[in-house]
């Protein structure tokens, strides 16, 4: 039997090796100065000024809800089409969520559902706080009007970018919060780069990256000038806000660093076996995510929607079939809202048909920069295999 070939894998060089291994052995596991080495490198790398690096991505997106003040009795958007953390996020801060249908063809939040929502949401008088946009697979929402919608109806925004380091959207790099209050990144193995686990929150506004920084630590600050009255001594540190411990270490974000060197690469050779997929995969009855002209993915995923009306092949059938030959193959996402814990909340099946009909044609077909053309050719083979005869 060949080899199990993943849908995700990280790259570990000698040099990453290395890296950790000056971090172990330096006076600092946390809290020393690769944290911000890593926070300068990523805001460089994206053209914003300001990172707060933290333990995960997760971590992140709840932080960036916390600055933007989403409390009890806020309401908070996101896609139908992430994973439960976009969404999660808003209800540990006590808000409300909800969802927007995607675009069936970018499979990203649909721009023409969020006006209607918008639209609808201002007669009822209950519009959304926060917008939470997740660049699919690596894929930019359309985010100038996202963003022209947010000065219109006064959302804040923050993107969801977990898949999404080293994508362009109009030239800038995805992360540059040009069109958004803050961006998130993710830097969990399976992602585009990897600190073992790791997330990110950028930010072009200052007094918002003084709040991440705040709350990524307790809501404890030294800083004098933060304080109410007079510090007492050099020892001294006041608690100003209910934070959190969402540190990241010294060790991690050596790692990040040194992975962050790659990221052009990875990104080019993804794109590069996409396209080779795309070439390959030709006259089969699927459809794939449209990569949109002003865009630029980094192709954390690469997805796959069985055409039922050409095929009469389930997905459960392709999915064993391939599964059984080793191709790892796996489903990006089940629509948020048919979670049991989100139906409990009283969202149902049918609220957003187009997740729902995506979802029940998808398969992510492995894709990851160490990938061979050879690895690929099988994962080919088995797909044409499992569609035509099984
Ligand atoms: C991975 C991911 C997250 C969460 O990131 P973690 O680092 O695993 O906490 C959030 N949103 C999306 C879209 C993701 O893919």
């Amino acid at each position: 039997m060949s080899d199990y070939i993943p849908y995700g894998r990280q790259e570990i060089t000698p040099e990453d090796e290395q890296a950790v291994l000056a971090a172990l052995r330096s006076e600092w596991l946390t809290q020393g100065p690769m944290i911000d080495q890593f926070q300068q490198a990523v805001a460089d790398y994206c053209g914003t000024q300001y990172a707060t690096a933290c333990a995960n991505g997760t971590a992140a997106l709840h932080l960036a809800c916390l600055a933007l003040d989403v409390g009890l009795g806020d309401i908070v958007w996101t896609t139908a089409n992430t994973f439960v953390a976009s969404a999660n996020c808003a209800l540990y801060c006590g808000a409300k969520v909800d969802f927007v249908d995607i675009d069936p063809d970018t499979l990203n939040m649909s721009v023409d559902r969020l006006v209607e929502k918008l639209d609808q949401a201002q007669k009822n008088n209950d519009l959304p706080k926060v917008v939470i946009p997740v660049h699919f697979g690596g894929l930019s929402c359309d985010m100038q009007k996202i963003h022209a919608l947010s000065q219109k109806y006064g959302f804040k925004i923050i993107e969801d970018a977990s898949h999404a380091i080293g994508s362009k959207y109009r030239a800038q790099s995805v992360g540059s919060c040009k069109y958004a209050d803050m961006t998130t990144f993710s830097f969990h193995p399976v992602k585009v780069i990897t600190t073992g686990e790791g997330g990110m929150v950028m930010t072009s506004q200052s007094h918002l990256a003084e709040k991440l920084n705040l709350l990524r630590t307790h809501g404890v600050t030294k800083n004098p000038e933060m304080m109410i009255g007079q510090a007492e001594g050099p020892w001294y540190y006041q608690q100003i806000d209910l934070g959190f411990n969402y540190r990241i270490t010294d060790i991690q974000c050596a790692l990040g660093l040194s992975q962050l060197k790659r990221l052009d690469d990875y990104v080019a050779r993804r794109n590069q076996l996409a396209q080779r997929y795309n070439e390959l995969l030709q006259g089969l009855p699927i459809k794939r995510q449209k990569i949109t002209q002003d865009s630029y993915s980094a192709y954390h995923l690469y997805v796959i929607q069985l055409d039922a009306t050409k095929t009469s092949k389930t997905r459960l059938d392709v999915f064993n079939y391939l599964r059984k030959y080793n191709i790892g193959v796996n489903v990006h996402y089940i629509p948020v809202h048919l979670q049991p814990y989100y139906q409990q909340l009283g969202f149902k099946a049918g609220d957003f048909p187009c997740a729902e009909a995506y979802y029940e044609g998808a398969i992510t077909l492995p894709l990851f920069p160490t990938m061979t053309e050879a690895d690929q050719d099988r994962v080919i083979k088995a797909l044409k295999d499992a569609l035509r005869c099984m």
